[in-house]
């Protein structure tokens, strides 16, 4: 029998690797697992407009794009892309990310706050968001037809 090691994946390394800390003011993403729940939305003047949307989760913030203002009225959604985990010091980050750089523009947060998690699994994360703006139950699910990363945000009917 054959033991293989277990390889530890090094937290935030996409991240990191996209990043260039001497042009940009971003925070370096460092490994950080003390819990806090904490939830932010960054509105990102990049090439494209978006809305950054972050939730942390065993020491880093899981993070999607979302390309329009992300859901206030009950049963509205938005398509909401995955991408890279960030560090939890990403979510009080607002500035310019210099032209030339990974996500070049203004980015400023939008909403904060915490969340209580409901259910988190491979394909759909339910939640309750108490931020400034947005409150009540979200839900995240995988919309695995449009591809690997998509996923649909909605704002729940009811509460
Ligand atoms: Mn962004």
């Amino acid at each position: 029998m054959t033991v293989i090691d277990q390889v530890k994946e090094v937290p935030l390394k996409e991240y990191n690797s996209k990043k260039n800390f001497s042009k940009s003011p971003e925070p370096k993403g460092v490994d950080n697992t003390q819990a806090r729940n904490s939830y932010v939305i960054q509105e990102h003047h990049a090439r494209r407009l978006h809305w950054d949307l972050r939730l942390e989760k065993d020491g880093v913030l899981k993070s999607w794009a979302v390309p329009k203002q992300p859901p206030e009225q009950p049963g509205e959604r938005r398509l909401a892309v995955m991408v890279e985990d960030h560090p939890k010091d990403y979510g009080i980050f607002e500035g310019i990310i210099p032209e030339g750089e990974y996500g070049a523009g203004t980015v400023k947060i939008w909403d904060k706050g915490t969340y209580d998690q409901l259910q988190w699994t491979e394909e759909k994360i339910e939640f309750i968001l108490h931020g400034e703006r947005l409150k009540g139950q979200y839900e995240l699910i995988k919309f695995k037809k449009a591809g690997d990363n998509q996923w649909l945000l909605f704002k729940k009917k009811g509460d």
